[in-house]
């Protein structure tokens, strides 16, 4: 395993599942799928069975809550499949269902959630209109209060997912200003027409029209009035997410490169021993690289709860240009090949082409990002802390480690054995050992048995770290935390339920 300061093993492990399951669900299929110009709605739920819908999700509705390292490596893979497919997937986890896990209240995200993410319904974000796509505060569509209901009128376009999916999450003009309603797709008053695109055949791209739709008003999302925030707040999540599937997108079309590269000879040698076309590769290498890590150094900082709407918008604009420009060299590569349908890089160059307009375009960006670097703009967060992390009560050192049994998932553990000890300094500490045997966790206030892993840590940092105030990473960098061996302490706090 390559070192890294963002993932460690258990992401390695999980790329390497996906990867098992991409070789053997989806790939054989998406020609298939480009050709239907659809994707079959039963993948949706082995994906969903796989519980990578949910990743990100919280467990009570079905989700798995996983660190958002497990998000980047999902969509890295993904995007090595087929962009139609990994857009609609895309969209669907962190556009559409995002709003709803972010801003949505417990009955509705009881409604939506656990069916979205056993891929039981399939989610569409419409916001974009004939005549609002950059200037979403143009749109028209309407929704007038009547009784327990909202009537809604009006008109969406460039909906992905848009044909076939069960609900849109949808910007709506209401009394109070711009608000988020969700829509169900059979809701009489809803048609839909498929468009026919450029590229991305395999994705669902529709125009929907809303005439006198009845939605009840539970369907809000959040507060009235504030889809203008939510839309720019949920902006900065789905600008980077574009940039890790390009990660993938580039890795796969460069990889494919080299590989036709070596087997291609002209004039008696392999064309990857020319000079001009070696500088080419080293040079489109050298950019993909520093994009990655530009990206990645930007999902640490949204791990690390900043808002990043800067960065964001850099990601938005450079990865997509990037990618346009990764895709068109290599092609040329392939000399007429490239301009085949039975070569993946002819397929890449007309899927690319809307990376720089979907998602706010290029020059918006370029227009976001001088605001914040020419007239010191400052974005706020449409999220007070409080309404996205929920507070966890304060907890003594002691306290923590006596409730790891509360915690302990058995199911987790299979025939797992251990016996850890924790020597933890300070007023709320003591000498602890946790025993896993049998399918039962147990606390001892003293140190027994051989230790599998002897940890040594501050009261003060233990109670950060569990409470998720402390990254892990970071004070086992700087010696906050001693940890005997790493390996059997990942294994260890795999088999708990956080605080
Ligand atoms: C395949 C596909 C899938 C999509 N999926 C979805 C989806 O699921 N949900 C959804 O809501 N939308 C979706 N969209 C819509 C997409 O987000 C919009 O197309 C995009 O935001 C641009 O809006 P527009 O097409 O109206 O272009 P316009 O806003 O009309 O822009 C036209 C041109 O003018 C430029 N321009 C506009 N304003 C300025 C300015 N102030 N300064 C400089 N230049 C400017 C733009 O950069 C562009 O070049 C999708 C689009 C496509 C093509």
């Amino acid at each position: 395993m390559k070192k890294s300061l963002y993932f460690k093993e258990e992401h390695e492990l999980f790329r390497q599942s996906l990867q098992d399951f991409f070789k053997k669900e989806i790939l054989p299929h998406t020609n298939q799928w480009e050709e239907n110009r659809q994707i079959p709605k039963n993948i949706w739920e082995k994906m969903g069975e796989m519980g990578y819908l949910g990743i990100y999700h919280e467990e009570k509705y079905g989700g798995l809550d996983l660190d958002f390292w497990y998000t980047v490596v999902f969509l890295e893979e993904l995007a090595k499949t087929n962009a139609g497919f990994s857009g609609n997937i895309s969209v669907h986890m962190y556009m559409a269902t995002n709003h709803i896990a972010k801003a949505g209240n417990e009955a509705l995200k009881q409604k939506y959630l656990p069916d979205a993410i056993a891929g039981k319904k399939i989610a569409a974000l419409a916001i974009s209109e004939p005549n609002a796509g950059s200037d979403v505060a143009a749109l028209r569509t309407n929704a007038r209060r009547e009784g327990d209901n909202f009537i809604i009128n009006g008109q969406k376009l460039w909906i992905t997912n848009g044909t076939y999916c069960d609900f849109y999450c949808t910007a709506v003009k209401t009394e109070k200003g711009l608000s988020l309603i969700v829509i169900d797709a059979e809701s009489e008053g809803v048609s839909r027409r498929k468009l026919n695109k450029m590229g991305l055949h395999s994705s669902d791209t529709a125009e929907v029209f809303f005439d006198n739709v009845k939605v009840p008003v539970s369907n809000l999302v959040g507060e009235e009035g504030k889809g203008f925030a939510y839309i720019m707040d949920s902006f900065q999540l789905e600008r980077l997410t574009i940039g890790i599937g390009l990660i993938g997108g580039n890795e796969w079309i460069l990889a494919e490169t080299l590989e036709y590269m070596a087997q291609r000879e002209t004039f008696g040698r392999a064309i990857n021993k020319y000079q001009v076309l070696r500088h080419n590769i080293a040079q489109l290498a050298a950019e993909i690289e520093q994009n990655k890590q530009f990206i990645y150094h930007t999902c640490w900082l949204l791990s690390q709860g900043e808002y990043v709407v800067k960065e964001c918008s850099m990601i938005k604009l450079l990865s997509t240009e990037l990618n346009k420009k990764v895709i068109d060299e290599c092609l040329q590569m392939f000399g007429g090949y490239g301009y085949s349908e039975d070569f993946v890089v002819c397929q890449a160059y007309r899927d690319t082409r809307v990376g720089t307009i979907a998602g706010g375009t290029s020059q918006i960006m370029r227009e976001i990002i001088a605001k914040m670097v020419v007239d010191n703009t400052v974005y706020q967060k449409a999220y007070s802390e409080t309404d996205t992390i929920t507070e966890k009560p304060i907890k003594i050192a002691k306290e923590i480690i006596l409730s790891l049994p509360e915690r302990f998932k058995p199911e987790k553990a299979l025939d797992y054995q251990t016996i850890i000890h924790y020597d933890i300094a300070g007023v709320n500490g003591g000498k602890y050992t946790i025993k896993i045997q049998d399918g039962v966790c147990e606390v001892k206030d003293n140190h027994e048995g051989q230790a599998k892993c002897v940890i040594t840590v501050e009261d003060s940092i233990y109670e950060g770290l569990e409470l998720g105030k402390i990254n892990p990473q970071e004070a086992l960098i700087n010696g906050k935390i001693n940890i005997s061996d790493l390996g059997e302490m990942m294994k260890f706090t795999k088999v708990f339920k956080r605080l």
